[in-house]
């Protein structure tokens, strides 16, 4: 049985699915999904020794050679143009999980789909999906042992679509998400906080901001005893964040 975030993943993969997961570990993913007849393919990419021998293991162990291979490499290294239909990168911050795209995008000209679960950063991840354009079709905020997780799936564009009808799409996603919010939030913030996820206001998504809330309330008040000028900045851009969260909220 997979744990509450790799099922959330896991739902998310296409039925016949040709999948890279890249930072497999242990391979969880791609076994579970074999094992179900989900994906017909799968690579799991593991740049580290241990747990690519790990992953090696595990699918040794459940017979699924023929159809989970683990490869050795750096992020989408390990991927030839055109041989998967989805990706998954989970477990990481956004910030390496973009340097992982960035470094890769010519590998992703084939891919249909990318299941990504940032474990900070969700905001470098939705940005750099909008820069690449790859529409945001949905997101999964979880609670699993005490810790908050996102998931984000994001798509190919309609094909044939020009560059100008995606940023029509996008933009207007992003938009009639500000409308249902009841307020006009800045984009930088929906960035942050999910064009989906802050629409739908789930008691985790609560629960993640009142934290947020608390941490810089608490990192203020330490900085007040030091630097009066940087304080008095940040104070600002914190009340600013408050008090659109507590209208959200
Ligand atoms: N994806 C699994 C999950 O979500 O449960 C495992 C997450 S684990 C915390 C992150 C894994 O990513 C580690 O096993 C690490 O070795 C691997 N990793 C980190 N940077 C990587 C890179 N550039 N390319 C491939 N794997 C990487």
């Amino acid at each position: 049985k997979l744990s509450k975030r790799l099922q959330q993943i896991a739902d998310w993969v296409p039925k016949n699915s040709r999948l890279a997961d890249i930072g497999s570990d242990h391979a969880l993913l791609p076994t579970y999904l074999a094992k179900e007849k989900h994906i017909v393919k799968a690579i799991a990419g593991e740049v580290n020794p241990g747990p690519f021998d790990a992953a090696v293991r595990q699918v040794k162990g459940a017979r699924l050679e023929s159809i989970i291979e683990v490869r050795r490499g750096d992020g989408l290294a390990v991927v030839q143009a055109d041989e998967v239909d989805c990706i998954t990168i989970a477990g990481m911050g956004g910030g390496l999980i973009v340097s992982i795209l960035q470094a890769g995008v010519d590998k992703l000209s084939g891919v249909q789909r990318l299941v990504l679960q940032p474990n900070v950063g969700e905001d470098l991840v939705r940005q750099w999906l909008r820069e690449e354009k790859w529409l945001l079709k949905a997101e999964h905020i979880l609670e699993e042992d005490g810790k908050i997780y996102e998931v984000l799936l994001a798509e190919r564009p309609i094909e044939g679509w020009q560059a100008d009808e995606f940023v029509q799409a996008d933009k207007s996603m992003y938009a009639s998400r500000q409308l249902a919010c009841g307020f006009v939030l800045d984009e930088q913030w929906l960035l942050k906080l999910g064009p989906y996820l802050s629409q739908e206001v789930s008691d985790v998504f609560i629960e993640k901001w009142q934290h947020e809330v608390n941490k810089q309330e608490r990192i203020l008040n330490t900085m007040a005893k030091s630097d009066a000028e940087e304080t008095a900045e940040r104070r600002e851009q914190f009340v600013a964040y408050k008090s659109e969260l507590e209208e959200l909220i």
